[in-house]
């Protein structure tokens, strides 16, 4: 199999805190993984801009140290580094001033094909960046903007962003980041639900039990207590990235793999999604365990009663899966780090081999890490004598082996998903109505807990969550998979 790399249009990248985090950890290394596949042509250019004072010189030496600390290029690459630097230049800039606007402005002026810009801030900079883009004559129609979670903490400040960022760009030119919808696997959840024959007529609730998905981290909150303290395991997960993986298993077929198509599609599982009962939903904190410090001790707030780990189960009440449960669960400190899909098919209505062969399922499970890739447990009888016995095999595909070295090949997300902002393809990007219909959902079970007053539920690190999360399903006869890497 050869992987095929088109080149996109060149392009300018103008990077809205371009010395932050994300742009050293995953922005800057991804457009040079671009470089270096060829795809992003020798004539685009890519601006850091924020307030720290620095030349293109100083600011070409900060890029060259974030690729080298988090994604050292190897062999061949290595020496391509310069050669992207040359592509590189930075503008001191403040997105509330006015300083270094006009710089920036002159720079962009002799423009590219696409014109981006990643506002890789804080969400309190979004209005007044917007403002300026504008008044600087550079929000005309071509533009794009690229913008990262967190989109509000509730439904009506991703309202207020939203009729922000309304005011000088169409929805058409905002490119709503979740890097979650940039991974390989989930874009293979559709091919594998729309390009077989094979899955989409078991696909419902005649056929599916029920549903798990799984996100589990071993960290801890570590240096972002005082972030993740004002967000929890509800805000931080479940309401962006877990609500978009069940928004991709369970919709309908879009008629076309567009973007309109497959988000109006998304929308309508969101907005067919019942209100989560009280009972249905399970919160917990880490304690402390082997030397490391509880959640507690790691945030500002010493009585904090924001949970780091949330399970919940939900409805969707429409023809297709009107009496199948969905069960979630997303914590940190848990005992491995696992991101899955398991759609757990029924039982036979009836088994010929009697009692003895036991019961057994069907389960396709949807890695997105580790492995990326998926697998189908098949029932077979036990090879060799002894009768009928009956046995779970897997029958799997791990993209790295089915794939070879190509698989190698395969951009990581944040890779993919700038690429589209260039190529100008919004499918794996939220639209605004479906961020506020995720959180229009979620609001509810969050002002539930506070009106309640809830405190959290206690858990081991290392553990699957509170012993709670576990009843959560055995009191319905089913159980969570293994938490297992
Ligand atoms: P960060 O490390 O705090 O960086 C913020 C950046 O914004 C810096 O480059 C800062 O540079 C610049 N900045 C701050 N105030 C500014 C102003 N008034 N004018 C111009 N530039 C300004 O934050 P981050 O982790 O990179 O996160 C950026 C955004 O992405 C946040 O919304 C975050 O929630 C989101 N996000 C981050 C990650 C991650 O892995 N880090 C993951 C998902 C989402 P100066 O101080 O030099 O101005």
């Amino acid at each position: 199999m050869v992987s095929r790399v088109i080149p996109v249009d060149p392009f300018d990248l103008v990077i809205f805190g371009g010395t932050g985090d994300l742009a050293r950890r995953k922005i800057l290394p991804a457009l040079f993984r671009r470089y270096v596949a060829g795809q992003m042509g020798e004539t685009s250019r890519i601006v850091g801009a924020a307030r720290s004072e620095m030349d293109d010189a100083a600011y070409r030496d900060f890029v060259r140290d974030a690729v080298m600390e988090f994604d050292p290029p190897q062999g061949e690459a290595a020496t391509q580094l310069d050669g992207f630097l040359e592509q590189v230049g930075y503008v001191t800039l403040d997105a509330t001033g006015h300083g270094g606007w006009a710089e920036l402005a002159a720079r962009l002026k002799d423009k590219r094909a696409v014109q981006a810009f990643y506002f890789s801030v804080g969400p309190s900079l979004f209005g007044a960046l917007a403002e300026r883009l504008h008044q600087h004559g550079m929000a005309g129609e071509g533009t794009r903007i690229v913008v990262e979670k967190p989109f509000g903490r509730d439904e009506e400040s991703a309202r207020k962003l939203n009729a922000t960022l309304a005011e000088h760009f169409d929805e058409g030119q905002i490119y709503r980041i979740d890097h979650y919808l940039g991974k390989e696997t989930v874009q293979n959840l559709m091919a594998v639900r729309f390009g077989n024959m094979l899955f989409e007529p078991l696909w419902n609730a005649q056929y599916v039990d029920h549903i798990q998905i799984t996100v589990a981290e071993t960290v801890g909150v570590g240096g972002r207590g005082e972030y993740y303290d004002k967000s929890g395991a509800m805000r931080d997960m479940l309401q962006n990235h877990m609500m978009q993986l069940l928004c991709l298993i369970a919709m309908e077929p879009p008629a076309k793999f567009d973007p309109d198509a497959v988000r109006d599609e998304k929308l309508k599982v969101i907005r067919a999604l019942d209100e989560v009962k009280p009972e249905d939903v399970v919160r917990g904190q880490y304690e402390a365990e082997d030397g490391k410090a509880d959640y507690r001790t790691q945030v500002e707030n010493k009585a904090s009663t924001t949970e780091s780990f949330v399970a919940l189960k939900l409805h969707i009440s429409n023809w297709r899966w009107a009496g199948t449960p969905f069960y979630l669960r997303t914590g940190k400190r848990l005992r491995a780090k696992v991101s899955e899909i398991a759609v757990v098919f029924k039982e036979t209505p009836h088994s010929i081999f009697g009692a003895e062969a036991g019961r057994h399922r069907n389960i396709l499970t949807i890695r997105l890490q580790p492995n990326e890739g998926m697998d189908l447990g098949v029932t077979i009888k036990e090879p060799g004598p002894g009768g009928m016995r009956l046995v779970d095999v897997p029958l799997d595909m791990t993209f790295a082996d089915a794939l070879g070295p190509d698989a190698e090949d395969v951009p990581d997300a944040y890779e993919r998903l700038i690429m589209d902002v260039i190529r100008g393809n919004q499918t794996l990007f939220m639209r605004g109505d479906e961020v506020e219909a995720a959180w229009a959902w979620t609001d509810p079970i969050i002002a539930g807990w506070e009106a309640r007053g809830d405190e959290p539920e206690p858990y081991e690190t290392g553990s699957s969550g509170p012993e709670e999360a576990l009843a959560l399903m055995h009191r319905d006869g089913r159980r969570w998979r293994d938490i297992r890497a």
